[in-house]
This record gives C-alpha cells, structure tokens and sequence, in this order.
C-alpha cells in the first residue's frame, strides 16, 4: 500500500475519532438551546471536525477508488475501537477556581483542539478562568 493511502487512512481515522468525541457534547447543547461562546465553539468544532471526516474520506475515495469500500470498512471498524479506549479521557479541576478541563473536549475557543490530554498541555499551560498553572489542577472524580 502506497504511504500516500496510508497516511490519509491515518487522517480519517483520527478525524473519525475526533468527531465522535465531539458529537455528543456537541448535540447536547443544540438540544439543550445553550448560549455562550463556549457552547459555540464547542458546536462549530464538532461541525468543523464531521466535515473535514467527510473530506478525508472522500479524498481517500478519490485516491483509491477501487478499494475504497473495503478501506472504508477499515476506517470505521478502527474509529469504533479507538472510541471504546476512550474511557481513558478524564476530567481535571482547578483548585483555585473549579474551572473543569474536559479532554474529550479540549478548549476550543483556546485553540485545544478536543481529545487533547491533560499531559499533552503545555507546561506553561494556564487555567483559562484564573491563570494559575498546571500544578493547581487535580483529577476530577466526579
Ligand atoms: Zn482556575
């Protein structure tokens, strides 16, 4: 298989999985008629991240039109595994302030892209609502 393939098989898979995420917070605050910049990104990066799936797979139809079923299959099969390992994205609270830090969601509107976890922010990393550091945040349980 060509990396070319490989690499956009890679793409949709992580866009699938991306999008999967975000859909049903996504679809919880369409329902729930919730207001607020944070609602907005949230829905708009779940709109952006079901479209750029949609592209990736369409690029891969394009690249490969012969196999593409077979490696649609594929994609899907993979975005389903990769959802049911997803338990392992966690929440964490800031001591100072309770802002909630949802990996499956990220920061949108901070440019965090959702799935990004906890370790993955950057050390310099700062609550958004109170601007202490990384160290002030604990494991959420609840
Ligand atoms: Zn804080």
């Amino acid at each position: 298989m060509p990396t070319s393939l490989e690499s956009l098989i890679a793409r949709a898979i992580d866009l699938g999985l991306k999008s999967s995420l975000a859909t049903p917070k996504a679809a919880a605050l369409l329902a729930s008629k919730t207001q607020s910049p944070e609602a907005e990104a949230i829905i708009q990066t779940s709109n952006q991240l079901t479209a750029d799936y949609k592209a990736s797979l369409k690029e891969l139809e394009n690249a490969a039109p012969q196999q593409y079923a077979s490696l649609r299959t594929q994609v899907v099969d993979q975005v389903r595994k990769a959802m049911k390992k997803q338990p392992g994205m966690r929440k964490w609270r800031c001591k100072v302030c309770d802002f909630i830090y949802d990996e499956r969601i990220g920061i949108p509107r901070r440019h965090i892209p959702p799935t990004t976890s906890f370790q993955e922010l950057p050390e310099e990393w700062e609550c958004p609502e109170c601007d202490v550091g990384k160290d002030h945040f604990v494991l959420d349980q609840g």
